[in-house]
């Protein structure tokens, strides 16, 4: 764990300059944007990239045999082979382009889950799991009669290690569990969970769309069998994800969706599928998406993850210090070394909505609500809560501005 400190690792004057998005006024105050835990901005590089692939390369991938077609499949597998540098998958057949984390983790439960659960078989989740690291196993669980069970929480806001033991049984077909909780910002401890895991025989997926934007990703270290993640939330296009899954493991799951792309031979009434990664391909891909999440890859790059956790862990500890100043308030979740870079946050007797707004007013963009965890909130024992959420582009100037009007919220609702 990299150490906080106060003084910034990042040059957040050159970045901000590149995110023409920031540079404006809501509510006449300048935009303070601390709502990245639910989507991140773009900077010009990738919104370049967009239109780049528009104006010069646009074509359908692997398809046509002309000269367009076979640009924009080349940039097409330029960025997945990107994308499998950036979280040192072993192969680019690792790498399935999808519409998000979302359908990556259903792809999965669909997929291997039908193949390889039955009755009986168990689903280890934990208690801070968003409802798409939650929902598609309880369906799964409903179609096969399989038991969903769940590691707790500790009053820290960390997965109760201790209770693992007891949970991991031959029972256990897979384990589903977050890298960095989206309410909490708790970094979980995953290659430790994942050696545990296999030495009962489950297999693990990684929801990691809070994690591999925010921290360097090694999955040969992690060992996950499976891990999910969105581009819109690493500085890249809405309507893309990635599902990384082992080679083995992909190879001998059967296709999810059928369609074109997806197949090798056909006939009237039967189809072979295609090799990886196109078996789990099927239609037209999220093309320019794809394409332009390079340029958000090459941009964190640059900036380097290190220098990027480093900085967003100061912007925490800075608010956690911050917030002590309002009385009332609990924060969600542990200590700021042991997070990545967000706060949720509960104030007594008021409503994160009410707080939202009254930030919004003073131009400090925040999210309140569940957050799509709502057993979590249930265990904390709270049905909302607001969140701050930073990035590479955040300041300790934007806190200090957060922590203001937030005083100027408490005023107004006590
Ligand atoms: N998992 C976690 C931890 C998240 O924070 C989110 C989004 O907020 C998701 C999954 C779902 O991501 P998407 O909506 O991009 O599919």
């Amino acid at each position: 764990m990299l150490k906080p400190s106060s003084e910034s690792t990042l040059n957040t004057e050159q970045i901000r300059a590149d995110f023409p998005i920031l540079q404006q006024q809501v509510h006449g105050k300048p935009l303070v944007y601390l709502d990245n835990g639910a989507s991140t901005q773009r900077p010009i590089q990738v919104i370049q990239a967009i239109s780049d692939v528009y104006e010069q390369c646009y074509s359908n991938v692997h398809r046509g045999g002309h000269l367009l077609s076979s640009r924009s499949t080349d940039a097409y597998e330029a960025s997945r082979e990107a994308i499998r540098a950036f979280i040192q998958a072993k192969s680019t057949n690792e790498i399935i382009f999808t519409p998000g984390t979302t359908f990556g983790i259903n792809l999965v439960a669909r997929s291997w889950g039908d193949a390889c659960l039955k009755a009986g078989d168990e689903i280890l989740v934990t208690e801070m799991e968003h409802h798409s690291n939650l929902i598609p196993w309880q369906q799964l669980a409903q179609r096969t009669g399989a038991v969903i069970k769940a590691i707790p929480i500790t009053d820290e806001g960390q997965l109760d290690l201790s209770a693992l033991p007891g949970l991991l049984t031959e029972k256990t077909k897979i384990v589903a569990m977050t890298a960095v909780s989206n309410v909490l910002g708790t970094i979980n401890p995953v290659a430790k969970i994942v050696k545990q895991a296999h030495a009962v025989g489950a297999v693990v997926l990684v929801d990691a769309a809070q994690s591999v934007p925010h921290e360097a990703t090694n999955v040969q270290t992690w060992d996950a069998d499976f891990v999910a993640f969105s581009a819109h939330k690493m500085l890249g296009p809405s309507g893309l994800g990635i599902l990384y899954g082992k080679e083995s493991l992909l190879d001998a799951m059967p296709p999810f969706l059928g369609g074109g792309s997806m197949i090798n031979t056909v006939t009237i009434d039967s189809f072979t599928p295609a090799m990886l990664p196109a078996k789990f391909e099927a239609g037209t891909p999220p093309i320019a998406q794809a394409i332009a999440l390079k340029a958000a890859i090459d941009y964190l790059t640059d900036v380097g993850m290190e220098n990027i956790l480093q900085h967003e862990q100061n912007l925490t500890q800075h608010a956690h210090q911050r917030l002590t100043e309002i009385e009332g308030l609990r924060i969600l979740g542990p200590a700021p070394e042991l997070k990545a870079g967000l706060v949720s946050f509960d104030i007594k007797g008021m409503n994160p909505r009410d707080i939202a707004g009254i930030l919004d007013t003073q131009g400090v963009a925040v999210r309140e609500g569940h957050h799509c965890a709502i057993p979590l909130h249930q265990r904390l024992g709270i049905s909302s809560s607001t969140r701050a959420s930073f990035y590479l582009y955040n300041t300790l100037e934007e806190v200090d501005q957060f922590i203001e009007a937030l005083k100027k919220a408490t005023m107004l609702l006590g």
